[in-house]
């Protein structure tokens, strides 16, 4: 049975962030629905409420790593969602971070669309401001088709809208792609729609993830009774390549691919001075008969 955790503990990070300060500034998802997601749900053997902490208990946070000598490392300021908190709060946080501890290379946190669009320009521009540098979204998927299924309680124009406000603010965006999130039947459409929506933001940063799924999801039972198929490595080594393929010519974004459930690791710092090698790498292994005879596991701890 899932123990509840209270929200100055932190459940997830992204992999990025392993070697920075961790200070957890919300609990929990304000909206915790998204069928592929268990990260509050129980998944890692915990749940955890949405809650906004204290100032006052964040601030002692930042208190002991200033007194413990943390300088000179990037700040992650955890929870599902801190953008759901209010904007003079987060500035608060971000100043008090900037002040007590020295060489603070990057501040980062998750962020929601609805969060960001529920801001001013004014507040985005304060965040940016107060010392926020980048934010790491969910995109998932650019069609809405599947973003409805999902229930990931937004859309592709939301995620454009608020994508291009942050950006405008002068906050970097690093958006997250989930590989075969549409299964096969949508498999066409999330290629299509995800090439779109990148190209309209032109995001600082896109990562690929690979969907697992997890026990305790709802998306477990469906797959279990065998409705919803996992694509095969190959298949999401396809749609990886035909997303990159049909970004437009505009699209300068870093790229990566740094998550265990991914089948390749190429990496780049600008795709549009990429794509070619890009598209030849993943040609290369899509073609490899290993590959294609590659049998699909579904990963449950990563
Ligand atoms: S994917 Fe993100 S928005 Fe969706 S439930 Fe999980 S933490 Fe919340």
């Amino acid at each position: 049975m899932a123990i509840k955790i209270p929200p100055d503990q932190i459940v997830i990070r992204p992999p990025v962030e392993a070697y920075s300060v961790l200070i957890p500034v919300t609990g929990g998802c304000a909206w915790n629905k998204c069928r592929f997601c268990g990260t509050y749900k129980g998944v890692y053997g915990v749940t955890q409420n949405y809650a906004i902490r204290s100032l006052e208990d964040v601030k002692k946070d930042i208190d002991k790593y200033a007194e413990s000598n943390y300088h000179g490392f990037p700040v992650f300021l955890a929870g599902g969602n801190p953008t759901s908190a209010p904007t003079d709060y987060l500035v608060d946080i971000i100043e008090y971070v900037r002040a007590k501890l020295r060489n603070v290379p990057r501040i980062s946190c998750y962020a929601k669309s609805l969060d960001i669009l529920r801001k001013s320009d004014y507040e985005l521009k304060a965040l940016a401001k107060a010392g926020l540098d980048i934010v790491y979204m969910g995109l998932e998927s650019g069609s809405n088709t599947i973003l409805r299924i999902m229930k990931k309680g937004t859309n592709a124009e939301s995620m454009i809208k608020a994508g291009k406000r942050m950006l405008n603010a002068g906050i970097m965006i690093s958006l997250y792609i989930i590989l075969g999130l549409g299964s096969y039947k949508y498999s066409e459409e999330h290629v299509r729609e995800t090439a779109r929506v990148l190209t309209e933001i032109n995001p600082t940063i896109f990562r690929f993830r690979t969907l697992n799924i997890l026990p305790g999801t709802p998306l477990w039972d469906e797959w279990k009774s065998g409705d919803f198929k996992l694509l095969s490595p190959v298949e999401n080594l396809k749609e990886e390549r035909e997303i990159i393929a049909k970004l437009g010519e505009n699209v300068t974004s870093q790229v990566f691919n740094d998550h265990v459930s991914n089948y390749c690791a190429i990496e780049s710092s600008n795709i549009q001075e990429d794509r070619e090698k890009f598209i030849l790498t993943l040609d290369f292994y899509i073609n490899n008969p290993k590959m294609q005879n590659l049998q699909r596991k579904n990963l449950t701890r990563m």
